[in-house]
């Protein structure tokens, strides 16, 4: 394997080389030996198992069928590293660390900055306790992709035709799920909805006349309740290089697909370290457990509305499990522009950026204003 220096990085770049000359880490050995001709055997997720790309040898991965584990969030946890061969880069731009055991070139693979710099591999890192492999594959990303640019009445006609994929990249993107046992007190107004009937006075032909109408009042009365509630696998992307807005729309993964973390599921793919750190990312669950318990709390209070909710929510038995989901990559080309597309690897949901067409647009909207003209004209005609 060769190590980045040699397969892109800019001479002039020269500052954004590390001080301290860190070791090439793309590794020597080979940690997946073809047992057929030694060459380095990658996850192929057609077949869902191991396969070589010179002489189509397969091996299945074996899975340990142990219970996946739930660790206590307020025990030390298990920091060893991923047991990866792999090199480890960092991105100067958008911060995101990239794990590879496969050739990249000296770009960023989320923000293509060239300001990537080799670091070595964080020992201290939590090793992942699950993933969910790959299912969609490189060939399948191609035809998604154009069933999903196809797609939208603002896309220009000719951007099947014209847009050119430039990168597709599996990335096991990291997450962390908790789960909790959360327990609310809330206080709050019920408000009860009666009517009163009010007099009122008109003024009808210039006469004035006494009348009646009916009135909406609330009579408040403080109320009070309890209730509790388990959270399993609240999911928070630990990703720093992932746009944000996309992650969440190649939402849901189906978490039951999760198996134990080997890293042969990793070969040939590039995974991502996590950036949100496992307090962080409980923030992050712990603010969405609490706007969902507040949420709860209102449909509980008595009455038909209610002022004044306050909530209390107490967290127990908090555990949480590091875990890698599968997703593509990819940017096309189109008109001299690159667009960001996300697939989600394990059901092929994708979301991504299209530009869009102003002349259908204006056609569109020129469509319209015509409609409401013709329907105009037709009423005053009739
Ligand atoms: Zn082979
Ligand atoms: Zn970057």
């Amino acid at each position: 394997m060769i190590g980045w220096r040699e397969v892109g990085f800019q001479p002039h770049r020269k500052a954004y080389y590390p001080d301290t000359a860190f070791p090439l880490s793309m590794p020597e050995t080979n940690q997946f030996e073809c047992e057929g001709c030694g060459a380095h055997l990658e996850f192929d997720p057609k077949i869902q198992a191991m396969k070589c790309q010179f002489c189509q040898s397969e091996k299945i991965v074996p899975i340990e069928h142990k219970a996946i584990v739930e660790h206590d969030f307020y025990s030390a946890p298990k920091a060893t590293g991923w047991d990866r061969q792999a090199a480890s880069f960092q991105c100067d731009s958008c911060g995101a660390t990239i794990s590879a055991d496969i050739r990249v070139a000296g770009k960023c693979t989320y923000c293509n900055s060239p300001y990537v710099k080799e670091k070595p591999p964080r020992p201290d890192l939590i090793r992942p306790e699950t993933l969910i492999p790959f299912r969609v594959d490189k060939n399948n990303v191609n035809n998604l992709f154009k069933t999903w640019l196809g797609k939208g009445w603002f896309t220009p006609s000719n951007l099947v035709q014209l847009s050119r994929l430039d990168l597709i990249k599996g990335v096991y993107t990291p997450f962390w799920t908790y789960d909790t046992q959360a327990y609310s007190a809330w206080t709050a107004e019920s408000g009860y909805y009666y009517y009163v009937t009010e007099t009122y006075t008109a003024m009808v032909n210039g006469k004035s006349q006494i009348r009646t109408r009916q009135v909406r009042k609330i009579r408040w009365v403080p109320s009070h309740g309890q209730r509790q509630g388990f959270y399993n696998d609240v999911l928070v992307p630990a990703s720093r290089g992932m746009n944000q807005e996309l992650i969440y729309k190649i939402y849901p993964f189906d978490l039951r697909a999760l198996v134990p973390y080997k890293p042969e599921f990793l070969s040939g793919f590039l995974a991502e370290e996590y950036a949100v750190d496992l307090q962080q990312g409980w923030g992050v669950a712990q603010s969405n457990v609490l706007a969902s318990e507040r949420d709860k709390c209102a449909k509980d209070v008595p009455g038909d509305t209610h002022r004044f909710l306050r909530v209390q929510t107490n967290f127990s038995g908090i555990t949480y499990k590091h875990t890698l989901l599968p997703v593509w990559i990819a940017a096309y080309e189109y008109k001299a522009k690159t667009y960001h597309f996300l697939v989600n690897g394990q059901t092929g949901e994708v979301q991504g950026f299209k530009p869009i067409s102003w002349a259908k647009v204006a056609l569109f909207v020129g469509a319209v204003a015509a409609a409401v003209a013709g329907l105009a004209a037709f009423i005053y005609f009739s």
